[in-house]
């Protein structure tokens, strides 16, 4: 008799592959880190270590945070609704001035907790201790491209600039051949790396073959910044460094003329879209539909807690899909194939790990979420695309395995103990009140 290690049923199995694949009610197989077979109708008899029935709901990949700053989450709500160099220069700035290593992890470790809670199987993170968001994850049972935030100014973590660098390098070289942290170099932005940081930063990526990470062209006022610095666009000035390139993932590319999507175009740069985190602060839309028009490879990101406020990638998508239909004033703009799609498959190319994950075909890594459609607000269900970016919601999830592993069963998180990331998230929040110098907005 065959032996599975985890057999998933009764369910449509939306493969994410290159022909759109759908199986209307099929089953799929998992053996060790990996997916084994994916069939149709029920499963000839075999021994499983654990079965678990979709009870007719949907089977999927496990989506794909394209953007994070995972230990943002507790930042959340702090302070909202405020210009954002008053809400950057009182509440965040201080804070993480402050913040140390077990802080950074509790924040983590939430995160990872409502990413998985939310049908998220990796994320790509940036932050300040990504030590401590690399060991979060790995406690987590979740898999994740971490990078070390780099800029001119010193850091909470490490100090001066050459350090970072160092800690970069040490990070790579630690997590090498892990078979669920990646690691990435992640200068912070144009405005705030000087041109000898780029070089510095991009050359060290190239070394280890590793992806290049920074935020670009996030708002208007980067934009006129960078101009009167160095008298070029953002992405025209990464290319007079040398700096462009399929490995490069650049996030936001909110404000990006024909000529610059061009650019990135030519040089194969993948982009992170963060549309919610964008409307907040008020940033504006990125002009995602030409990205993609350009053959661009687009992900989906949240971005930080402080600004979208959740890590939900349901949410994300239904606002992906509809801010640029209003936006083009045109409802078939980015339909609920394409954005799924950018949480998903592109997604998980975005990051360079297409070879692993994204899609649901045999060999590739068992990353899978299965999603309870048996409720009001997704019966009846004529097209599961549309269902999941436009009705869906993250606790709609009900099971989620990463590298064949089981993490969420029946919505209950199975390596992570909820009440204790809870309790001390809220024990850091005193911490966090206790650090501002500034009245909490009302
Ligand atoms: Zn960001």
């Amino acid at each position: 008799m065959k032996e599975v290690d985890i057999l998933i049923k009764n369910g449509a199995i939306l493969t994410m592959d290159p022909n759109k694949t759908i199986i209307a009610k099929g089953f799929l197989c998992i053996q060790g880190d990996a997916i084994s077979a994916i069939g149709n109708g029920d499963p000839s008899e075999m021994r499983t270590g654990k079965t678990i029935d979709a009870k007719g709901g949907l089977i999927l990949p496990g989506l794909v945070n394209g953007h994070t700053h995972a230990a943002m989450s507790l930042f959340r709500g702090l302070a909202d609704d405020l210009p954002l160099m008053e809400w950057l220069n009182h509440y965040i700035f201080p804070v993480e001035s402050r913040m140390d290593r077990e802080f950074v992890r509790t924040g983590t470790l939430l995160a990872c907790a409502e990413m998985i809670l939310s049908g998220t199987t990796t994320f790509c993170d940036m932050y300040l201790f990504e030590e401590e968001v690399a060991e979060a994850a790995q406690t987590a049972g979740m898999r994740c491209l971490v990078g070390e935030v780099l800029y001119d100014f010193p850091s909470p973590n490490y100090g001066p600039i050459e350090e970072g660098l160092k800690y970069t390098e040490s990070l790579i070289r630690k997590w090498q051949g892990h078979p669920l942290v990646s690691v990435a170099v992640e200068p912070h932005a144009v405005y705030t790396c000087s041109p000898d940081l780029l070089i510095a930063a991009n050359g060290l990526a190239k070394h280890y073959g590793v992806p290049l990470i920074i935020h670009v062209a996030e708002s208007a006022s980067e934009i006129e910044e960078v101009r009167r610095k160095y008298g070029k666009k953002p992405f025209e000035h990464l290319e007079s460094l040398g700096v462009l390139g399929p490995h490069l993932i650049a996030d936001h590319c909110v404000h990006v003329d024909d000529v610059e999507i061009r650019r990135m175009a030519n040089h194969g740069v993948k982009a992170i879209t963060n549309p919610e985190s964008n409307m907040k602060l008020a940033s504006g839309i990125s002009p995602v539909p030409r990205l993609l028009a350009q053959g661009i490879t687009v992900g989906l990101g949240t971005d930080g807690c402080a600004s979208n406020n959740n890590l939900d990638l349901f949410e994300e998508m239904d606002t992906t899909a509809k801010v640029h239909k209003v936006a083009a004033m045109d409802p078939t703009v980015l339909d609920a194939w394409t954005v799924l799609n950018m949480a998903t498959s592109s997604g998980a190319k975005a990051l360079g790990m297409e070879d692993r994950i994204g899609s649901l075909e045999v060999g590739k890594k068992a990353d899978v979420i299965v999603v309870d459609t048996h409720k009001p607000h997704l019966t009846p269900m004529y097209n599961p695309y549309s269902h999941l970016v436009y009705a869906a919601k993250g606790n709609d999830v009900s099971h989620c395995v990463v590298n064949g592993m089981l993490v969420m069963q029946d919505r209950k998180l199975l390596t992570l103990e909820l009440q204790a990331v809870l309790h001390k998230a809220k024990e850091m929040s005193q911490k966090v009140l206790s650090w501002l110098s500034w009245p909490l907005p009302s």
